[in-house]
């Protein structure tokens, strides 16, 4: 019978997360760990229900405000979850291993392999409310009207994901929006729209320029702090050099179904 083996340590790597500055370790997958996201691969609500949990089992040191999976859902945000994926897929990984280049030059596709460290870059968000501080944007078109934008966490996602049966990528988009409010010319006469199904419907009814100017301030204000995965390729067929970002959650399950 098999009773585990012995003395064997694993390595762990140090993982600071760029929202909110917390300190993991994490330790590679296994085998039945990359069984259960194969597993988890039917409905989107539970790929990210696993990817949380496997994350979450995957850390070894744990920074003390986080004590708990509810803590860890409440306090880490969709950013720092790409920092702790980065960590678990160097960690079980190492390399990039043929991810797909479209060439924006020649249109062909070819695959590139590369060290996942050497595509690292970090730029942490430079104070201490991230998850507390909300964004009033007067939106440019819909005179009248405020979006309060914030930056969503593991359980701002999941519960909307179960919450609301539209589009995914509607859902993602969406879950920095906070309310929508409306005020009359007076000032006191507010019409607020705090129900995700609500801020969905409303969201759906906006000029293009309005869209443009959340995304703006979202990326401005929180997004773009953060992991970035960026490389240099240059296409085998014409030549071409580009920088890429590598989309980490696809490559991720690209490599859990590889051998
Ligand atoms: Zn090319």
């Amino acid at each position: 019978m098999f009773t585990g083996f012995q003395n064997i340590e694993y390595p762990e790597y140090e993982v600071i997360t760029p929202h909110t500055h917390y300190s993991f370790t994490v330790s590679t997958l296994n085998v039945q760990k990359e069984q259960r996201l194969k597993g988890s691969l039917v409905t989107p609500i539970k790929i990210t229900e696993h990817l949380n949990r496997i994350l979450w089992e995957c850390t070894v040191s744990r920074p003390e405000e986080i004590k708990t999976y509810e803590d860890f859902m409440k306090k880490i945000t969709l950013k720092d979850r790409d920092a702790l994926l980065y960590g678990l897929y160097h960690i079980s990984y190492e390399e990039i291993r043929n991810y797909m280049v479209s060439c924006v030059a020649c249109n062909k596709e070819y695959p590139i392999t590369i060290q996942a460290s050497s595509t690292f870059n970090f730029n942490p968000y430079p104070s201490n409310d991230i998850l507390t501080k909300v964004i009033k944007l007067p939106l440019p078109k819909t005179k009248g009207v405020f979006a309060y934008i914030k930056q969503p966490t593991l359980i701002d996602e999941i519960t909307a994901f179960k919450s609301l049966s539209a589009d995914n990528e509607l859902i993602s988009i969406t879950l920095p929006i906070q309310k929508f409010t409306q005020e009359t010319e007076g000032g006191d006469d507010t019409l607020v729209y705090d129900q995700r199904t609500d801020i969905l419907d409303a969201y759906m009814t906006l000029p293009p320029l309005d869209k443009r100017a959340l995304f703006n301030e979202y990326a401005e204000k929180f997004g773009n702090f953060g992991i970035e995965l960026k490389c240099q390729t240059t296409c085998q067929y014409c030549g071409n050099s580009d920088i890429i970002n590598i989309d980490l959650v696809e490559q991720f399950f690209r490599m859990v179904f590889s051998v």
